[in-house]
């Protein structure tokens, strides 16, 4: 099973990321739990170039992110799903369609083209899509500010508003989460959801 977390920067991804990690380990799951970008060696270095890497063209990020992906695809997540593996991925490609589409304003088919040539057409069965207003979940985030998020207010909105239209254009694959309830309530919507599907 592949499951995907998407949402803005501060929507609780992380968090719900390791309550389901908990809940699938505690029931004898093998769990893998990984990210974008940063999910290998490779992607770790790519990650840093993204966060930190002063002035990137639109074009040469979604480059970047494409490359991380497919190296986490070959590296991480095929072998684990051939293992029998739960996997969960904190971001996957939607998260492409929303920033570099949505949020860098370049085409939505060629960043969509790019990362499905970038992972072989690999989807997850499931994502989340944490959705929160961007202004409430900035407020959530405690480390400094990294090159993204720097890219302000419209930038973040333009991102929640892509992945809204994703999610609503494939309902069967996105569940939307309500983010701006509590911990608790956002992961008994998850849970919920993923005992119907492990059930199925
Ligand atoms: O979720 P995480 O904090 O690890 O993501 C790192 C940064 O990269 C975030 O600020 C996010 O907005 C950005 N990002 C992006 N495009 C992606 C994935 C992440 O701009 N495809
Ligand atoms: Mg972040």
């Amino acid at each position: 099973l592949f499951v995907s977390f998407e949402g803005v920067d501060g929507a609780g991804k992380t968090t719900q990321v390791e309550r389901l990690r908990t809940y699938l380990t505690e029931r004898g799951r093998t769990v893998v739990v990984t990210r974008e970008p940063g999910g290998t060696e490779l992607g770790v270095q790519l990650r840093q170039i993204l966060l930190h890497g002063g002035d990137i063209a639109p074009r040469a990020e979604a480059l970047l992110f494409a490359a991380d992906r497919a190296q986490h695809v070959a590296q991480v997540i095929t072998p684990a799903l051939e293992r029998g593996a739960v996997v969960i991925t904190d971001r996957y490609l939607d998260s492409s369609l929303a920033y570099q589409a949505g949020g860098r304003e370049l085409t939505a088919g060629d960043v969509r083209d790019l990362s499905m040539w970038a992972t072989g057409g690999l989807l997850p069965r499931r994502t989340y899509l944490l959705d929160i207003d961007p202004v409430l979940s900035h407020g959530r985030l405690v480390h400094g500010e990294d090159r993204m998020e720097a890219a302000g207010m419209d930038f973040q909105r333009r991102t929640r508003e892509e992945f809204l239209k994703l999610a609503q254009a494939d309902p069967e694959r996105f569940l939307i989460v309500d983010a701006s309830a509590g911990i608790e309530e956002v992961w008994h919507t998850i849970q919920t959801d993923i005992e119907t599907l492990l059930g199925a």
